[in-house]
């Protein structure tokens, strides 16, 4: 199953990709988790990354372009993955599909969750007060809505990119997290 999970930041994509990666034995491929990886190691990368992912803006394209094209050919993404918080653009999404097409790779289904913004920010501020380790550097209220600017901006308009391609499924975000996983679970088991 090879899937892109899309949605706000706190609409709880990276929860529940954790979950749909255990139940499907697809590896979940987190751009944000590899940058923040690549910022604490203090790599050529991540010191590329570091203020531009504290400001809440995007990193250049052609550098989670070319993670992410390596990434999904590696042996454990034979059966499948999970995308999640890439494509964050239109271009990230048509460079993705040049490389599907090229490796022969169909996306099974692209899953959105939906969430009201208003809610948002407080879910944010709420999971930054309950990371083990700290908050991180972009979970300030300033970095945070800035974050949202640039989804509905930049972000949005990938759902439509793959409504046309008939492979978007928009689910209600807002629900308790084991309600989420039971719809997301019955999208895919319609597949
Ligand atoms: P996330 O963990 O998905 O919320 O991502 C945290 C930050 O990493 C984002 O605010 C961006 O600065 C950066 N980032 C993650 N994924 C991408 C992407 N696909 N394109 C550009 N920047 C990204």
């Amino acid at each position: 199953m090879k899937l892109i999970f899309l949605g706000p930041p706190g609409a709880g994509k990276g929860t529940q990709a954790s979950r749909i990666e255990a139940a499907y034995e697809i590896p979940q491929l987190s751009t944000g988790d590899m940058l923040r990886t690549a910022v604490a190691a203090g790599t050529d990368i991540g010191k590329q990354a570091k203020d531009i992912m504290a400001r809440g803006d995007l990193v250049p394209d052609e550098v989670v372009v070319s993670i992410i094209s390596e990434r999904i050919q590696a042996a454990d993404c034979a059966n499948g993955f999970i995308l999640d918080g890439f494509p964050r653009n239109l271009s990230q999404a048509r460079e993705l599909d040049s490389v599907l097409v090229e490796k022969s790779i169909d996306l099974d289904a692209v899953i959105e969750l939906a969430v009201d913004p208003e809610i948002l920010i407080a879910r944010i501020l709420k999971r930054a007060q309950e990371t083990a380790g700290g908050p991180r550097d972009d979970d300030t209220e300033e970095a945070l809505e800035h974050r949202l600017r640039v989804y509905e901006e930049q972000t949005a308009p990938v759902a439509d990119f793959y409504a046309e391609k008939g492979i978007l499924r928009t689910l209600d975000g807002m629900q308790e997290i084991d309600d989420v996983t039971r719809q997301i679970r019955s999208a895919l088991d319609s597949i």
